[in-house]
């Protein structure tokens, strides 16, 4: 995909533009290009890098993205196709079904990963993972291992990768020095899928089969008294 600035200080884009994930309204939207540098500027001062806001497609709210610029022509200014996310969207899940302390400690472990701040994505995910094998007791954390064994099979994940993440959530501070692997944005990205899925297992699917089983115990005898037959029967219009 080819994108550049003309001297008329249009951005050009020989593809279907940009899509991604809005850092405001969360859906997976198209930017329309709102604020674009001068040419005239950009070919006198030629920084590496330039920055473009948009605006979301969906919601309106502008989007500020940075792009390496590959060449000035003097006719278009060629710009590389990845771009870097100023903002970028929250990773959300429902914490609040996490033990208490383990809640706190993920929701800033999604804000490091938000933040492309990886290693510390990795280090508050062990600590997350130690503050449940607390909450949980021996029994709790090798169940917690088969969930990884588990993933790990169904994610078909290499060896070096679950070698990486069991490191990490199982590792321990007072192994010998490097006692966390090194994260790249990658290797974070599947201990953010594995983090997930496990404390879904765990906490989320749990607690809410409960709250299911419980809403269809409350609600079973109300649905048999009001769906008679004859109900159709007392309705004016028939
Ligand atoms: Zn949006």
């Amino acid at each position: 995909m080819s994108i550049y600035i003309t001297p008329h200080d249009e951005l050009h884009f020989e593809c279907q533009g940009i899509s991604l994930t809005c850092p405001h309204c969360q859906t997976l939207a198209h930017l329309t290009p709102a604020a674009v540098p001068k040419f005239e500027d950009l070919d006198r001062r030629r920084p590496k890098q330039i920055g473009i806001v948009f605006a979301c497609d969906a919601c309106g709210e502008p989007v500020f993205l940075k792009f390496f610029v590959k060449s000035y022509t003097g006719l278009r200014i060629e710009l590389a196709p990845n771009y870097l996310e100023v903002e970028r969207a929250r990773e959300n899940f429902p914490l609040t079904y996490l033990p208490q302390e383990a809640e706190v400690l993920f929701k800033e472990a999604l804000s490091c990963y938000t933040a492309g701040c990886f290693n510390a994505f990795g280090s508050m995910s062990r600590r997350t993972a130690q503050s449940l094998f607390r909450e949980l007791g021996e029994r709790g954390k090798l169940e917690l291992f088969d969930a990884l064994q588990e993933i790990r099979t169904l994610a078909e994940l290499d060896d070096e990768n679950f070698a990486a993440l069991r490191g990490v959530l199982f590792g321990s501070d007072s192994d010998p020095w490097p006692n966390q692997p090194h994260l790249d944005a990658e290797r974070a990205g599947i201990l953010l899928e594995v983090m997930r899925d496990l404390l879904y297992q765990t906490f989320v699917r749990k607690a809410r089969l409960l709250q299911a089983m419980k809403f269809r115990r409350f609600v079973a005898p109300t649905q048999i008294e009001a769906a008679p037959e004859h109900g159709r029967l007392t309705d004016p219009a028939i």
